[in-house]
């Protein structure tokens, strides 16, 4: 990827722009009266899901539920019952779970705040900032699959965007892409180009408006962007293993430095079968729901993932590339929901928790607990 020099922005802002106005869709439903709690609802819906099939649902889901507090009030069996065909259906409990809080916390005021919007459930960066952007013209980018897909290739931005650096390496360019005006306009039209340009097997490069400078269509590797998941002749799997710090405890020996670690036992079959492991996570979205099911309060976009801890596990058939995910909190939560779930000491080796079979990754990882290296 070359640097972003200082006139590109403005130049692929303007050229983007431009073809908003003469090809960029303004007629959806959610586009016409615009209010937060619309677009909220189709941002959710569009999740996976592309726009054809998203605009009967929405418009029955409206005709319902008018507003939040229609919403909130509504059986929560009716609101997925609305939803039976979208799929994801966590989705819809999220939707349905941060209606209640709007109603209660914000008198039914759908919250204009960025750190309000994306504290409330199955809300990340990027949705909280097409809400605001596109219904309020707030200035924040956003980084959906679709926009992803437009930017890897406009850069040729090399790696998986999976990855956490190279995610930060793409919201960096979607900061700098976007224009000080018409950002409502803009995070539209860079959906659109994603949807209806630069789709994934066959980019539409001829209709494109910033193909004279696109990087990846001049070294003609347009379907190499963006990079899939890793994989080699041993296939690579992924995981982000979540190490759950709590610093409180009750007094005495047993807690020297007062911090333990949450694991869990694994089922007796599979890798690892039996032994005591941390809760492991294919994609951030799962991590995300793990921290919204077991109300943790914090998000993934705040985590800072220290890359230097990752570390590849070889099994006969394959490789685990392992990142761990150092979490503290001040007290334990409440995600104990299995009787052999454990809280493990990190300082005490004759704690009865002490005994309990562990991996050798699981050891690992609770050395580097021990040592303070994170
Ligand atoms: S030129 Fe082609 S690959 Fe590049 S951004 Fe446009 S549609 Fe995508």
């Amino acid at each position: 990827m070359s640097a972003v020099n200082k006139q590109l922005p403005t130049w692929f802002s303007d050229s983007v722009l431009t073809w908003y106005d003469n090809n960029g869709r303004k007629h959806l439903p959610w586009q016409q009266d615009v209010t937060p709690y619309k677009v909220w609802v189709s941002e959710i819906m569009l999740q996976q899901t592309q726009v054809t099939t998203v605009i009967p649902y929405f418009e029955r889901f409206m005709s319902l539920f008018p507003t939040v507090t229609d919403l909130a009030n509504a059986k929560q069996d009716d609101v997925l019952h609305l939803w039976t065909g979208l799929g994801y259906y966590a989705r819809a409990r999220n939707l349905h779970k941060s209606a209640q809080i709007i109603a209660t916390e914000y008198q039914g005021q759908f919250p204009t705040d960025f750190e309000q919007v994306i504290a409330l459930p199955g809300i990340g960066r990027s949705t909280a900032g097409a809400v605001l952007s596109l219904s309020l013209g707030q200035h924040h980018p956003i980084l959906d699959g679709n926009v992803k897909r437009v930017l890897t290739r406009f850069m040729a931005v090399e790696g998986w965007p999976g990855m956490k650096t190279v995610e930060n390496q793409l919201w960096q360019i979607a900061e700098q892409f976007s224009p000080v005006k018409r950002i409502d306009n803009f995070n539209q039209v860079m959906m659109d180009l994603g949807a209806i340009v630069c789709t994934r097997s066959k980019p539409k490069c001829e209709q494109c408006p910033v193909s004279s400078k696109c990087q990846a269509l001049a070294l003609e590797r347009t379907t190499d962007f963006p990079y899939s998941k890793p994989k080699k002749d041993k296939p690579i799997k992924f995981v982000y293993m979540l190490l759950l710090v709590a610093s409180n405890s009750k007094s005495g020996a047993a807690n020297k430095t007062g911090k333990q670690v949450y694991m869990y036992q694994r089922p007796q079959t599979g890798i690892w079968g039996g032994l005591y492991s941390y809760p492991e996570f294919e994609e951030l979205s799962q991590l995300e729901q793990y921290f919204q099911q077991q109300s943790l309060p914090m998000s993934v976009d705040e985590l800072d993932f220290n890359e230097d801890l990752l570390f590849r596990h070889t099994f006969s058939h394959y490789h685990l590339d392992i990142q761990p995910v150092v979490v503290s909190v001040a007290s334990k939560p409440n995600v104990i929901n299995d009787s052999s779930d454990i809280w493990y000491s990190l300082a005490n080796e004759d704690d009865e928790t002490s005994k309990i079979g562990k991996s050798a990754v699981t050891e690992k990882l609770l050395n580097v607990l021990k040592a303070g290296a994170y």
